[in-house]
């Protein structure tokens, strides 16, 4: 057995820790750019924290999912204002756009020449600005990961900047962020993180570590999702899909994800949907067919007794098998009222530019089966 493993230097979490921020930015910069969400109100105390500690703060804000061009704009705008630190603070996009952005300021040269498929693939080679990243939803566990997702329109598609120094120098989680998420956003985010979890668990590249994580990470998932969608001020729960949400950023920056993932990423460059629930609407069907193609063509698959263990996780029943994970996490998916695919607009005359997308996409090479054109195309009907 071989591993490795990488993450922040430093992972502070607890309720009310997000008053921690100014002391733990103004000992990595001088002059930080802020990133923020839309929500000027919120960001408004974090800025306040952090001029208490006598930091300089330069505000950006990206509004909705970042794309070639708002990364451009952040850049530049870091540079030309002498930057030497970044907090990111709100979801997944705003941290992904914060993990760019620190990494741009000190690699020459434009976000394009870096992106992989779309842009010249180059190298980073700098290391990027120190970055402290803050959360505000439990969901991507983007504050451990090592890639960030953008967009670019003008391709239809999404990919990502590549690096392992893109990991935050600080992941600073304080779930009494996340208190003031919405049902629908709780239910969605929080199905992404045990999408993460899930895949990670079963994938070809798990290793001790991340296993330890994922088992921890689907339990507390298990127990406290539904709670957190019902009744949004329950810290317990909070907590728990925070520490479910970094566990399977953990994971997954350090060993793989699966199917889902493969056909969400692509999937969301074609139509505009919230990644978790397009993750949420895929995820029942993934474990599925992956059931199905292990025990035709791999029975003796490691996978197999790692999806009974992930049920009787889910289902807290020590008697649940492989096969009851399909229909704990369809009960899961129809209680917490996700939408079809197709309610997203995607029409099946998009069906072999997604199935050709997903068959290439990096995720799915750590499924824990490979998957044919016809199956990718059979999970994705049955999520329709
Ligand atoms: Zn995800």
């Amino acid at each position: 057995m071989e591993f490795e493993f990488t993450t922040a230097g430093r992972i502070v979490f607890g309720a009310g820790k997000l008053r921690e921020a100014g002391e733990i930015a103004g000992t990595l910069g001088k002059r930080a750019l802020v990133v923020t969400g839309r929500d000027q109100d919120r960001a408004f105390s974090l800025l306040t924290l952090l001029r208490e500690h006598g930091l300089e703060t330069v505000e950006f804000v990206v509004a909705g999912e970042p794309d070639v061009e708002s990364i451009r704009g952040g850049t530049a705008l870091a540079r030309a204002e002498w930057c030497d630190s970044v907090v990111g603070f709100g979801g997944g996009a705003v941290v992904d756009a914060a993990k760019a952005i620190a990494i741009l300021i000190t690699n020459e040269g434009d976000v394009l020449d870096y992106l992989e498929i779309i842009g010249g693939g180059k190298t980073l080679t700098e290391p990027p600005v120190p970055l402290v990243a803050i959360p505000t939803t439990a969901g991507t566990g983007s504050e451990v990961t090592c890639n960030s997702v953008i967009r670019s329109p003008e391709h239809r598609i999404k990919v990502s900047l590549r690096s392992r120094s893109m990991i935050p120098r600080v992941a600073l989680v304080d779930p009494e962020t996340t208190y003031t998420l919405s049902p629908d956003l709780t239910a969605t985010t929080g199905l992404d993180a045990l999408t993460q979890l899930l895949e990670a668990y079963v994938c070809t590249r798990s290793n001790p570590v991340t296993d330890g994580l994922c088992r921890e990470g689907i339990s507390r998932a298990a127990r406290s999702l539904r709670r957190a969608v019902e009744d949004r001020q329950n810290a317990a729960a909070r907590e728990d899909m925070a520490v479910a949400s970094l566990f399977g950023g953990l994971a997954l920056a350090n060993a793989g994800l699966g199917a889902v993932h493969g056909i969400a990423g692509p999937l969301g460059g074609m139509i505009t949907a919230p990644h978790g629930a397009v993750c949420a609407a895929l995820l029942p069907e993934v474990v599925a067919m992956n059931l199905d193609a292990l025990r035709e063509r791999e029975p003796k698959s490691d996978a197999i007794p790692r999806y009974a263990k992930a049920a009787k996780l889910l289902g807290r029943n020590p008697g649940a098998s492989a096969g009851d994970a399909v229909t704990l996490l369809r009960r899961l998916v129809s209680d917490l009222a996700i939408p079809r695919l197709s309610s997203y607009g995607f029409s099946l005359d998009q069906m072999d530019e997604l199935v050709e997308k997903a068959s290439a996409a990096n995720s799915m090479k750590a499924n824990p089966v490979e998957l044919t054109p016809e199956e990718l195309e059979s999970i994705i009907q049955s999520a329709l």
